[in-house]
């Protein structure tokens, strides 16, 4: 019987948990490690309770990222009791990447999350301190030692996720912090996030974002096709929005539909980026009362 050196052959491969306040960068940095676009043609069910969001594949390592609910929410939705669903989910992750804002410090939501990270100090964390193509050096200094003294990090690493600055590093250190392990997914594999769940994750949060009005948690987002003309390099995507009162979908359709027509724009534009092709998008919006009670609702929303 060989060990597990051996039988591995220094290979490592691991699960890593990304976790952060919303606007952070998470999915930003996620797309950068990855280093490539969002496959649209994987259709792969869920089996694992947690999602796989990316995998990077390296030399001598393969790094599993998951996709913590929460991650996709923003600002609006943020609050405790997500952090603790985040939390609870990432029960058997071999490392925890927490994210935070260089440029804008967001100390509510970063004490919320420091907290729980005390109260569980079970597996090592390294924090990613994104946006540094905003802040200048002299500020980074102090902000890099306020957050060292905040948590025993396992290391912080300064990144533009943007710009890619120092992610090659961060991604080596991750790699370092891996147990050896077989590669799990084959080289081709970079996620298994259904396409429906990330096209309508995007048009929730751009519902959320461009509405000044609150719009209720309970929206949620149904895809009814996706279909992909190759011939003329077009996908057709088809979603309902459901909302629970008319109040609200009058808030989201806009002066003479201006608001929707703002919403699919900015939908679109970042369907087109992640599936490297143009989307002709089409939104309804449908009025069905007590749909937050409805528990295929909190499905849809992935939890
Ligand atoms: P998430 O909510 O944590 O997933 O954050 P996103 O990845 O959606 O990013 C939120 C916003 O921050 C977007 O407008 C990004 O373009 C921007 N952003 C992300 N990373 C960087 C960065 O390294 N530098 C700058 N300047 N902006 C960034
Ligand atoms: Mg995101």
């Amino acid at each position: 019987m060989s060990d597990a050196t051996d039988t591995y052959q220094g290979f490592k491969s691991g699960f890593i948990a990304i976790t952060g306040a919303p606007n952070v960068g998470k999915s930003t940095l996620l797309n950068t490690m990855i280093g490539q676009k969002i496959s649209i043609t994987s259709e792969k069910p869920q089996t694992t309770r947690n999602r796989i969001a990316g995998i990077a594949h390296r030399e001598g390592a393969q790094l599993i990222f998951l996709d913590t609910p929460g991650i996709h929410l923003t600002n609006k939705t943020f609050n405790q009791k997500m952090v603790d669903v985040a939390f609870s989910a990432i029960d058997d992750v071999d490392l925890l990447l927490l994210v935070a804002d260089a440029a804008r410090p967001d100390k509510k939501s970063e004490k919320i999350i420091l907290e729980r990270l005390q109260q569980n100090r079970k597996r090592p964390v390294l924090l990613a301190l994104n946006k540094i193509d905003r802040v200048s050096k002299p500020e980074l200094l102090p902000l890099i030692d306020k957050w060292q003294k905040s948590y025993p990090f396992e290391a912080i690493y300064p990144v533009s996720a943007l710009e890619g600055t120092q992610v090659k590093d961060m991604l080596a250190a991750l790699e370092g912090l891996l147990p050896e392990g077989p590669p799990y997914y084959p080289p081709d594999m970079i996620t298994d996030l259904r396409e429906e769940f990330i096209l309508s994750e995007i048009i929730r949060e751009k519902a959320f974002q461009l509405t000044e009005e609150e719009i209720p948690f309970s929206t949620a987002v149904a895809i009814d096709m996706i279909e992909e003309d190759a011939e003329i390099n077009l996908v057709y995507v088809y979603a309902k929005i459901h909302v629970e009162r008319d109040s609200q979908k009058k808030i989201l359709i806009g002066k003479n539909g201006s608001k929707i027509r703002e919403i699919g724009k900015a939908a679109r534009i970042e369907m087109k980026r992640l599936m490297g092709m143009p989307v002709y998008l089409k939104l309804f919006i449908r009025v069905e009362k007590n749909w937050s009670r409805d528990a295929r609702a909190m499905r849809r929303l992935g939890y």
